[in-house]
Order: structure tokens, then sequence, then C-alpha cells
């Protein structure tokens, strides 16, 4: 397949200590977990693209005038100066007016608080994630900064559904951790293959070995097709399948600005053992896991 995708990075937002059972319902209550915050660089024939934003940066200073008391301690955030997107992106040698569009999995704190640090950008969400933002229902709000996104500066390009917005780049409906949450799938690049950036559709391969979906979710049923939906994608197209939240597993990626490239088999292990899990169930009814 054609592909307008050069290059993929991995960049560092840092990290955020959350309580275990809402990262896998069932496992750690609570237990404290720090989880990885990640969002990625696309080098494209067109120019280049943000896949998420990581936090707002202004809690590497003060975390609780970015979300308020509440949510910072939730998430216990760090974030230090060298995971301002801005400096991630001098990693890689560019600015923030390089980048012509940032696709956000959903809009959710840690996946675009840095939106309004790219004012001259195209911001895609699908339309059913925009709509949720804009008009909360209290009782999965938390995860949203609406200051984060809420400004008129941003110019939005709403998409409807499943949609190849450039050559390679297809967004993939994964609802269920939030209303209109999106993954993004990445045909056979040049250099690391089919990629599938699955955003908080599963925050962790135990997701995955448990099949049981992230803890926050505004439907669980639909969140646990999403994350079906994405295991049998990766397994029908052998693709490198990057979850959101994965500490562990994000330690043995390369990140900015190394770009992303073919798994090792060391790498390859941890991950064949994580996210073709159900599948080998599936084939052998037997295996215990
Ligand atoms: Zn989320």
């Amino acid at each position: 397949m054609r592909t307008d995708v050069r290059k993929v990075y991995v960049l560092d937002g840092g990290t955020m200590t959350v309580e275990a059972s809402s990262m896998v319902p069932g496992t750690g209550f609570g237990q404290p977990l720090v989880i990885a915050v990640r969002y990625f660089l696309l080098e494209t024939a067109r120019g280049y693209v943000l896949v998420d934003t990581g936090n707002a940066p202004m809690a590497i200073d003060d975390p609780v005038g970015a979300w308020g008391p509440e949510l910072a301690a939730a998430v216990n955030a760090r974030m230090d100066p060298e995971h301002h997107p801005y400096e991630q992106l001098r990693l890689v040698g560019l600015g923030a007016n390089d980048i012509s569009m940032v696709i956000y999995t959903h809009l959710h704190h840690d996946h675009c608080g840095g939106a309004r640090l790219f004012p001259d950008a195209t911001h895609v969400v699908q339309r059913s994630e925009h709509r949720w933002a804009f008009s909360l229902d209290p009782f999965a709000a938390f995860p949203y900064n609406p200051p984060d996104y809420r400004h008129e500066s941003l110019q939005w390009l709403l998409a409807e559904g499943d949609w190849c917005i450039r050559p390679g780049i297809h967004l993939v409906t994964t609802p269920g951790h939030s209303p209109g949450h999106q993954s993004i799938v990445l045909w056979d690049t040049p250099d690391c293959g089919t990629v599938i950036l699955a955003g908080d559709a599963i925050y962790c391969r135990e997701n995955v070995q448990r099949d049981v979906p992230p803890g926050i979710n505004t439907d669980l049923a639909a969140a646990s097709a999403s994350m079906h939906r994405l295991t049998a994608l990766a397994q029908a197209t052998d693709a490198t399948m990057l979850v959101s939240h994965e500490a562990d597993f994000y330690d043995l990626l390369p990140h900015a600005p190394e770009p992303l490239a073919r798994l090792s088999p060391d790498v390859r292990r941890y991950y064949d053992e994580g996210v073709r899990h159900l599948y080998r169930d599936a084939l052998d009814p037997g295996h215990a896991g």
C-alpha cells in the first residue's frame, strides 16, 4: 500500500502515577502504578503530523493550576521541562510551525494537553468525541480538562467514522474508553511495517492478557469490542501495536531523536506474549495462559 509516512517517532511526555485498578480492573486495588505518557510524530511526504500531544505543559510547574486539585492528585504527573512538546520536537530539529496536523485519539487531558501549542495546525478528532467533550456528562467528565481544547484558535477537522485521512494513515474508530475514541493505523511504513497507535483502547498488555479493557470507559461492551478489533487487526497484518501507557514496553523502544524501527527479537517477544495472547487461546482452547 502506498503511504505518505516516512518515519515514526515516539515522543516522551513523562509519567503519571495512578491507582492500578484503573488500568486493569480487578487488579492492584489501592496500589500505585507508574504509567507512561507517550505521543507520536509522523514524518510524512506532506509535512509533519502529531498523534496526540501529552499533558498540558503547565503541569511541568503547576499541576494544580493546569487541572485543579482533584485531577492533579489523581494522576500525579511527573513532567519535566524536557517533556514539553516543543522540547520533544526540538530533538528532531523541528518547531511548532512544522506541525501541519494533530490527530487525537481522544480528548482526555493526557492526550490533548498540548493542543494550543499548535495554532496553525489542523486538529483532527472524531465528531462524536468532539461533541462529547464540549457537552460532558458528569459521570465520565473527570479525565477531560476543557481548557486544553476549548479555544477559538483551534481549527477542528471532525472525522465521521473510519477514514483514510492521508495515504497510509487510517483512522479506525475504537469507542468505549470514550464515546469517540479512535486509533490510528499506519500501513506499511518504510522502516517499521504496519503500526497501530491504539491510544487508550488498550492501556497495557495486561488488558489483552486478561481480556479486560481499560478501567476508565463510557461503554464497557464497546471498549471490549474495540480492544478485540485492534488485536485482530494486529494479528491479520503482523502489525506493531503501540498502546498509550505501558511504561515497561516503552522502556524497550527507541524514542526521539531515534525513529521507530522494526522491533528487535527481544521486544518482539514481549509484544507477542501480550498482544497475541487472545489468539493463542482462540487457536488452542486448552492453552491456559
Ligand atoms: Zn484516555
